[in-house]
């Protein structure tokens, strides 16, 4: 399946992810940026947005499912239900920026094993966040850790309040 294809594809619930690889996944991530008008409305510079996405990628090991396939899946379903209800209503462009980037990162680095694993293991990782939430709590960390990176951030246009 072509790079085109999937970029034609997009407003579609139905869209062959599985079919496509990660390049063609990662391009189409500031396609559902602009269409839902968040390029615009915070100023995310192009070449960060790309780098981050990249970043992100690589940071997705080549797992059976919570791999970059996976989070490209939730992060379009949520563009979707944007583009596709009356949600825009109930939730300002801060939600919605934070919806699409939270759910490209919501399982950022995700080692294939579960938290019970890491827990029995007494892992560094579940020592540091005392076996709580211990996978959502190293998500969370490391999105945040990728976003500190000057050549990420895509979120110095947002003014100290959206922040
Ligand atoms: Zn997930």
């Amino acid at each position: 399946m072509s790079k085109e294809s999937a970029v034609e594809g997009i407003e579609s619930d139905f869209m062959p992810y599985l079919l496509y690889d990660r390049k063609t996944l990662r391009n189409c991530i500031p396609v559902m940026l602009e269409r839902l008008g968040l390029i615009e409305r915070f100023k995310i510079d192009k070449e960060k947005l790309h780098h981050l996405v990249r970043d992100i990628s690589r940071h997705m090991k080549r797992v059976p499912y919570h791999n970059f396939t996976h989070v490209f899946n939730i992060m379009h379903m949520c563009f979707i239900i944007i583009r596709k209800t009356n949600i825009r209503e109930y939730l300002d462009d801060v939600d919605i920026l934070s919806c699409m980037i939270g759910a490209l990162g919501h399982d950022l680095d995700h080692p294939g094993f579960n938290n019970v694993y890491f827990q029995k293991l007494r892992h560094p990782i579940a020592l540091k966040f005392y076996d709580q939430g211990i996978l959502e709590n190293y998500h969370s960390y490391m999105l945040t850790k990728l976003l500190s990176d000057p050549k990420n951030d895509i979120l110095s246009g947002l003014s100290p309040e959206e922040k």
